[in-house]
């Protein structure tokens, strides 16, 4: 495996890759990988010529308030288990590199990113759509690899590709979860061991919300209530959003028919964590 951290020498092998007609499989991530992170390297590595994991703690898509600084960081260990899944490029560039002298310009998917995280963290969709833009300008990939766990960002960088008519395909992959439900996060390592506990209200909550639809809830207000309710009697844990979805457009909705998704959002402790899943009315 190869690390590379200049911008230039990536796009030179980019550039190699394509006159040899090889299909690139590119999995960006923000590093100190989980099984999450690895459940889309295989992906990649499988189906694909070639690999390319990017590792990069993008500083324009967090808050000024909000985890960039103490965000984890273990490049070491990425190349390692990175090296092991078969990956041929590992990508970890500066911010010089990313964002050097003069940088000004960034791509804003409009509607897509009003709600839900967007409300909550200002500018946080155009940092996420700039940097994927840059990183697939750079990799020229053939396919990338987003988990739902980010629902929401899965579905903005879905739109850029339409919109941009970037070619690459966006290739969906499910939650990867730890044995007691809680979604795999880098930054769960935040979690002191009581909190930890806690931290799976947010997988109970969804559980639990299948269970009310199964049994005939189709209001989705009333079932947003039960949801909020259901997570805040976890004294840890305070909702930082709950909404009832059409799983394309990201619209709240007012009944429940056909497919629907849960979007949960909630601080356990000081740690913001979120989590999503399907809700099916037959
Ligand atoms: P991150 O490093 O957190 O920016 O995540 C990099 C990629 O891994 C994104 O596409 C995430 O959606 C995906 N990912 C993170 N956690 C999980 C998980 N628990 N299951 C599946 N995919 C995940």
């Amino acid at each position: 495996m190869e690390v590379i951290a200049r911008v230039a020498e990536m796009q030179a092998r980019a550039r190699q890759w394509r006159r040899e007609g090889k299909q690139v499989g590119f999995v960006p991530t923000m590093g100190y990988f989980h099984q999450g992170h690895l459940s889309l390297i295989r992906r990649a590595v499988q189906e694909n010529d070639l690999a390319v994991v990017s590792v990069y703690v993008n500083p324009t898509q967090f808050g000024p308030q909000e985890d960039f600084h103490r965000y984890p960081r273990d490049l070491e260990r990425d190349i390692r288990l990175a090296e092991e899944e078969g990956v041929h490029v590992l990508f970890a560039p500066s911010d010089a590199e990313m964002y050097p002298q003069g940088y000004q310009t960034y791509v804003e998917v409009t509607e897509l990113t009003q709600g839900l995280c967007g409300a909550r963290r200002p500018g946080h969709f155009r940092g996420v759509a700039t940097v994927v833009a840059k990183l697939f300008h750079i990799v020229q990939p053939t396919r990338a690899y987003f988990g739902e766990k980010d629902y929401q960002q899965l579905r903005v960088v879905e739109r850029m590709v339409r919109d941009l008519n970037l070619e690459v395909e966006i290739v969906p992959m499910p939650i990867v979860r730890e044995i007691d439900g809680l979604a795999m996060s880098s930054r769960n390592v935040y979690l002191s061991p009581e909190e930890r506990r806690a931290a799976t209200v947010l997988y109970r909550a969804w559980k639990a919300a299948q269970e009310w639809v199964a049994q005939g809830e189709r209001d989705a207000l009333r079932l947003r209530e039960k949801v909020v309710r259901f997570i805040e009697a976890e004294p840890l844990a305070r909702v930082d959003y709950v909404e009832i979805v059409d799983p394309l457009t990201l619209e709240p909705l007012e009944r429940l028919e056909g497919e629907a998704r849960l979007m949960l959002a909630a601080f356990v402790g000081s740690t913001r964590l979120i989590d999503n899943g399907p809700l099916t009315a037959t």
